[in-house]
């Protein structure tokens, strides 16, 4: 039995797929602490860690405050406690993690909650994504300002460069190895999760599956964007076409959608894994949760990428011809329509979908990340 110190920033995304692992250590013995913001509670505690809440991070903060302040609280908790443990286990958002751990005199671990980066991959990605180095920089900036780095003493650590630099012996990024842009490039210090699948939120909609007709097409741009002139395009594309249509409508109520064509049912939210498991068409933003489940699932994707690393993750989709591409910004009706009818006829493209489903079952489980933090300790 060894102690672990899990820390994390208060990003659904950058901590739900580390929730199993937490899990997993505490099943194997191990004494779970998880250092995390106050609304975290639940969920880390369900997990059987023991939650630990930052310090100086009152509830009640706005968002804004939350933002402003989570690193600098995160860090400070880190410091306080962070000695009494033999490991620590980051998210690579908290990027001053590693030097942390080594002011600590601890060893310490990496998740990555979207693909990894190593220099090569990340000059592939930049050159291929300016809006994945934009979005990096930017969010390097947010999080910890200069001020902030002063008061750390972390003058002059960036996010992109201490991700790069700043690498553990062991780095645990949840995404089927398949998916990794430059797989190769990277050394046998990164072991390859497919995130545990787990539906984050259950609605209580009852989507009336009996009365659908034709192939069941399912649209959503995740849970942080939300498009009304989007929804009506989807909406003006698969109007009367012999296809029903599931749209989760995120923060847009459906009434305000108008007066919906018979085939088309819109929800703001929707049990994601049961309707991938009926459709036969996933129309997404290309968050890294999405293209995961849809993958798990055996479902093509087309794929309308925004912001973050959804550029990333759609030319993967493209790579392994498991879904196409349309650009998000001033997408036709038509265009959507022509791009669902033809991934629907491609039944190769289903086949792919289909063998990928299967490589992700065979790909390593949570356990064997936890077996790999096990022999990592046993060495140091
Ligand atoms: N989701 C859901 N129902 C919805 C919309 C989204 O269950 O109606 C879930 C989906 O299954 C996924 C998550 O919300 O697990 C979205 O994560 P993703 O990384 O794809 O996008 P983000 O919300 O971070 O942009």
């Amino acid at each position: 039995m060894v102690k672990i110190l899990m820390i994390n920033l208060p990003y659904a995304g950058h901590t739900n797929p580390t929730l199993p692992l937490a899990r997993c250590l505490v099943a194997r013995g191990h004494e779970v602490s998880y250092i995390h913001a106050p609304e975290w509670q639940k969920k880390i505690t369900v997990t059987g860690a023991t939650f630990i809440p930052y310090l100086d991070y009152p509830t009640g903060l706005s968002e804004q405050q939350k933002k402003r302040r989570c690193f600098s609280a995160a860090y400070r908790t880190l410091r306080a406690v962070g000695k009494d443990y033999d490991l620590l286990i980051y998210e690579m958002l908290f990027f001053p993690a590693k030097k942390l751990a080594d002011r600590l005199g601890i060893p310490c671990v990496r998740q990555f909650s979207q693909s990894a980066w190593n220099q090569e991959a990340f000059q592939k990605l930049e050159s291929s994504s300016k809006v994945f180095l934009l979005s990096s920089k930017l969010i390097g900036k947010q999080l910890m300002n200069a001020s902030a780095a002063r008061v750390m003493e972390l003058e002059g650590l960036k996010l992109v460069d201490s991700v790069l630099n700043d690498v553990p012996d062991l780095n645990i990024v949840y995404l089927p190895d398949f998916f990794q842009p430059m797989r190769d490039t990277f050394d046998h210090r990164f072991i390859f999760v497919p995130p545990t699948i787990v539906q984050p939120q259950v609605s209580s909609v009852m989507i009336p599956y009996k009365e659908m007709t034709g192939p069941i097409i399912y649209i959503s741009l995740g849970t942080i964007i939300s498009n009304k002139s989007f929804y009506r395009k989807c909406i003006e594309a698969f109007a009367d076409q012999p296809v029903s249509v599931i749209l989760s409508t995120g923060k847009v109520e459906p009434e305000k959608l108008g007066e919906l064509p018979a085939n088309i049912y819109a929800y703001p939210f929707v049990s994601q894994l049961e309707v991938l498991d009926k459709c036969s068409l996933f129309i997404t933003h290309g968050g890294m949760n999405s293209v995961c489940e849809a993958m798990t699932y055996g479902v093509p994707m087309l794929v309308l990428p925004i912001l973050n690393d959804q550029p990333i993750n759609a030319a993967q989709v493209v790579e392994l011809k498991i879904g196409k591409r349309l650009r998000f910004l001033g997408v036709s009706a038509k265009e959507l329509a022509t791009g669902a009818c033809s991934i629907l006829a491609d039944h190769e493209m289903k086949e792919r979908c289909e063998e990928i489903q299967q490589k992700i079952a065979d790909n390593l489980k949570i356990s064997d990340a936890a077996k790999a933090i096990e022999s990592y300790l046993a060495k140091n």
